[in-house]
């Protein structure tokens, strides 16, 4: 069927909006085509403005943990709403759902935010103030919102000075910033050889989600945990995707749990604002402490932990139990066992990796280990394996970057339709690859 009100649609908005979206992903760029504008949602089902139904592998990126419209989420939310939307003063709920994060984490205080993207910029700045230092270490191809001081890329050569990874931001905001390649053992010791003193903190997503899923080597986050340790740095774990997510306790509860460490400042997002804008950033009481009004850090927000969003939060929470995550994996285990066969059939390089319940396919040979081998994808094949999916009533995130997002909603049906669209999608990746002429 021809999406033509989502055409019309499309061509409306970008009359009013930079490429017809509010943000860039959604625009399918990477994939060519149409957006679908979606008209609602149920369960693990999207309806579109066309009246078509997807079967949903976004999940809103990754927050709708339970499906949409969970009527129970929909319920508490509805209550909250006959009570008003915000008062600007403190509520029980944040206080419920501070104790829920406090509860299924390492972190002993928390602060709430409305973004991922503030969850980390505050987290920094409360690392550097803590510190009483400067310098910031991330990895290539870890997402942490769209803070000016993030937004960098590995400078050229053997340097891992930044360089801004967007126009707008300049120079001066990421010359404090030091970028590595992931999972790379040598360039953290070399870097905490030669900075160290200097280090305010170290980011990293707890499991990369954001470049398709690429899981830490074993003792990876343990071994940064240490470095960081060892010379007076603040060890972050961006939870956004992964918290509450990967597993009931997000990544930490997979590696440090085991491997017995703690990071110092955690951040949340997504899950826990179950559908409304809603994160947070935590950690140890001391630090946390060095947060306004209690301490000299200064970090506010006029929404900050809105009495809507901490009510969906706290139902989605509370109702992610034990059963929702083993569904998560074994749903998840099907698809990724139903994507390989499927692929190696129609003879498509292709790598399925996972981190707890998050999983994503790469159209690469061998397994990723960080950016530069993602970077070696065939978006080409990509781009027409998600067109054939989406044909088939498969909404894949429209990006070979992405991880895919199942949910509690996921039943028998909705399952099936993915088993049955992924041999003929295979089909068309295998049509598609580069330097292959059909
Ligand atoms: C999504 C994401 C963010 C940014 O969150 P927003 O709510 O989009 O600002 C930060 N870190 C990670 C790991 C994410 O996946």
């Amino acid at each position: 069927m021809h999406p033509d009100r989502s055409e019309a649609l499309f061509e409306r908005a970008c009359a009013v909006t930079p490429g017809g979206v509010n943000s860039p992903v959604r625009a399918f760029r990477a994939v060519g085509g149409t957006p679908r504008f979606i008209r609602s949602a149920s369960g693990a089902w999207l309806t579109d403005v066309d009246g078509r139904e997807y079967v949903d592998l976004v999940g809103s990126w990754g927050p709708m943990l339970l499906g949409h419209a969970h009527p129970e989420v929909m319920a508490a939310v509805r209550d909250a709403l006959t009570r008003g939307t915000s008062y600007g003063a403190p509520t029980e709920a944040e206080v419920d759902l501070a104790e829920e994060i406090v509860d299924r984490t390492p972190v002993e205080r928390v602060r709430f935010v409305s973004s991922g993207t503030e969850a980390t910029m505050s987290a920094i700045r409360l690392a550097r103030g803590f510190t009483g230092r400067d310098v910031i270490v991330k990895f290539a191809g870890c997402y942490h919102g769209h803070v000016d001081a993030l937004l960098a890329q590995a400078g050229s050569g053997l340097t891992t000075l930044a360089v801004p990874g967007t126009p707008g931001v300049p120079e001066t905001a990421t010359a404090l910033t030091r970028v590595l390649p992931y999972n790379d053992r040598e360039a953290v010791s070399a870097l905490f050889a030669d900075e160290g003193d200097r280090i305010a903190c170290l980011i990293t997503e707890a499991a990369p989600g954001n470049m398709g899923v690429v899981p830490p080597d074993p003792g990876f986050n343990q071994f940064l945990a240490q470095t960081c340790a060892a010379s007076g740095a603040l060890f972050v774990s961006d939870e956004v995707m992964t918290g509450f997510r990967a597993s009931r306790t997000g990544q930490w509860g997979l590696d440090g749990a085991l491997e017995g460490w703690v990071p110092d400042l955690m951040t949340f997002g997504k899950v826990m604002g179950g559908g409304f804008p809603a994160a947070a950033f935590g950690g140890r009481a001391d630090i946390m402490s060095m947060l306004s009004p209690e301490g000299p850090v200064y970090q506010a927000g006029t929404l900050s932990g809105n009495p809507i969003a901490t009510t969906a939060g706290l139902a989605t929470l509370r109702l992610a139990t034990d059963d929702v995550y083993s569904h998560l994996t074994s749903v998840g285990d099907r698809i990724r066992a139903a994507a390989t066969a499927a692929l190696s059939a129609a003879g498509v390089p292709h790598v399925v990796q996972a981190a707890g319940t998050m999983f994503s396919v790469f159209f690469t040979d061998g397994p990723v280990r960080d950016f530069a081998g993602a970077q070696r994808q065939d978006t080409a094949a990509f781009a027409a394996f998600f067109h054939a999916m989406l044909d088939s009533g498969v909404y894949l995130p429209p990006s070979a970057y992405e991880a895919w997002f199942v949910s509690a909603a996921h039943d028998e049906r909705a399952v099936q339709v993915v088993l049955d669209a992924l041999p003929v999608a295979a089909q068309a990746a295998a049509s598609a690859r580069e330097g292959t002429h059909v």
